[in-house]
């Protein structure tokens, strides 16, 4: 397709040389020696017209010698390069500038017909057969008394007009070369503009094509092209990060599934072998039930994402009460509470706020957002939780005073698999699924979840839901 591209390009710029070189050689040619030779038979026709009403008439009006009108021919005839005749009607030659006056031998041109020029006052050829060369003869009558007493011809080689009008048909010539040279602007143009972006932008796809997202091209130009190279480029890089998510989120998910896994297995080993002594199984077993519930929890956090993904979420909307359900929730953290002594302050708006959302999976985005709060808490800190009512929706803030989200990491964190990497070493218990899933199911309800953290200081979660529309409930 590249190469078809340039040589159907070059294609058409040979063809429109040849039809620029057909026409002028063709049209330009006829059109130059038409008007030439209109133009020179206007101006023999002003001077044969001057000659019959001067020197011809004198002339059959006997005011003037035959010798004296010749002298004046002749003058004339060298100063047009043209024959300059005097003939009767009958065809006979009175006076003929390119040869001497000759009384003795009359000259008469047969069949002389002065309608030849039928209409017009010239005509082209060989003059009744009396040239053996094409002329251009032009007419003008003598008359005298209202009757045709002769007529001037004068005749001029059609040679000498296709002379100039070649000279003329060599200047379209070099203009025409000229102008397709100058097209070769064009060729360069689409070379630079179109061709060359274009063959960067196949050579990208094919190596996308290929598997090579990582890819990198640049086309440095602003119009379409340009847009469509980025786009393209970014499309690939897209594809690239999702890729590497997908590296990083198997890398991620066997690592999440292998630690419990070996320690299950290392204990249960211990056991059995009597490392561990029947006494102290109950403990162990303990830590081997915590395993297996990370397990559990990474599985169904799988699960519920794959779930969203590919069904959409199908949501079972009613009206409730959120504020027993802040409480309740909030209450379920107690123990972890307790142990970090992390006070959670609740501030919530009115006696009962009634939302309109899934409950069940309301309470998953609290129990997500509480749970990170009190995991990236320090100890002896406080988290707040907050409602405030505004424009029909109610806007619910998790806020905890923590290690806080580094400003690049802000992004990130709602993608798959996504644990900070020094949450990776301290909470061995994320999966990294939950701010996605939390995610998933605000939008599903069509409503949005935003963060505001600084590192060191720490983040706040707020996200909103829809007021229950019976008022009457509020
Ligand atoms: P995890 O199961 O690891 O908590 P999440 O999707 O809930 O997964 O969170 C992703 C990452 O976002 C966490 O690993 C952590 O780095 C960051 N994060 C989430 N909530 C907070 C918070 N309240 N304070 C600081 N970092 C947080």
């Amino acid at each position: 397709m590249r190469k078809t591209l340039y040589l159907k390009f070059v294609l058409g710029y040979i063809i429109f040389g040849f039809f620029g070189f057909v026409v002028v050689a063709t049209f330009v040619s006829s059109m130059t020696l038409e008007h030439l030779k209109r133009e020179k038979a206007d101006a023999l026709y002003k001077e044969a017209t001057l000659i019959a009403n001067t020197y011809a008439s004198d002339l059959y009006n006997s005011e003037t010698s035959l010798d004296t009108v010749k002298n004046q021919l002749d003058a004339l005839d060298t100063y047009l390069s043209a024959t300059i005749w005097i003939i009767n009607p009958s065809g006979r030659m009175v006076l003929d500038s390119s040869a001497p006056v000759d009384l003795e031998n009359e000259v008469v041109i047969e069949n002389f017909d002065p309608t030849v020029t039928s209409g017009s006052y010239y005509t082209v050829g060989t003059f009744f057969d009396t040239f053996n060369e094409q002329m251009l003869s032009v007419f003008a009558p003598i008359t005298s008394d209202f009757k045709v007493k002769g007529y001037v011809v004068i005749h001029m080689p059609m040679l000498s007009i296709e002379g100039s009008a070649n000279s003329l048909l060599n200047i379209s010539y070099v203009l025409l070369v000229i102008l397709f040279l100058l097209s070769l602007i064009i060729l360069i143009f689409f070379t630079e503009m179109v061709y060359l972006p274009l063959r960067k932008i196949t050579e990208a796809t094919e190596q996308y094509a290929s598997g090579n997202m990582h890819y990198e091209f640049q086309v440095d130009s602003e119009d379409e092209i340009g847009y469509l190279a980025a786009s393209l480029s970014y499309m690939a890089s897209e594809i690239a990060r999702s890729e590497d998510d997908q590296k990083k989120f198997v890398a991620n998910v066997s690592h999440d599934f292998r630690s419990p896994l070996t320690s299950i297995k290392g204990y249960l080993e211990a056991m059995l072998d009597g490392t561990i002594p029947p006494e102290m199984h109950e403990k162990y077993l303990n830590i081997v039930l915590n395993e297996t519930e990370r397990l559990t929890k990474l599985t169904n956090g799988l699960l519920t994402l794959n779930n969203l993904n590919t069904k959409g979420m199908l949501l079972d909307r009613i009206d409730f009460d959120l504020n027993p359900v802040i409480r309740n929730i909030a209450a379920s953290f107690e123990g972890t509470c307790r142990s970090k002594t992390i006070g959670i302050e609740l501030v919530l708006t009115g006696d009962t706020m009634y939302v309109n959302a899934d409950i069940g999976k309301i309470q998953q985005v609290l129990y997500n957002l509480i749970d990170n709060a009190i995991k990236f808490s320090h100890h002896d800190s406080a988290i707040k939780i907050e409602t405030n009512e505004k424009n029909n929706k109610v806007f619910i803030s998790v806020k905890d005073s923590g290690i806080g989200i580094p400003k690049e990491d802000l992004k990130l964190i709602w993608d798959r698999f996504y644990k900070s990497d020094s949450s990776r070493g301290k909470d061995k218990k994320g999966t990294g699924l939950g701010l996605s899933i939390t995610k998933e199911i605000i939008h599903a309800h069509g409503e949005h979840i935003n963060v505001i953290s600084t590192q060191d200081v720490g983040s706040e979660f707020i996200f909103s839901l829809p007021k229950s529309e019976d008022e009457d409930e509020d």
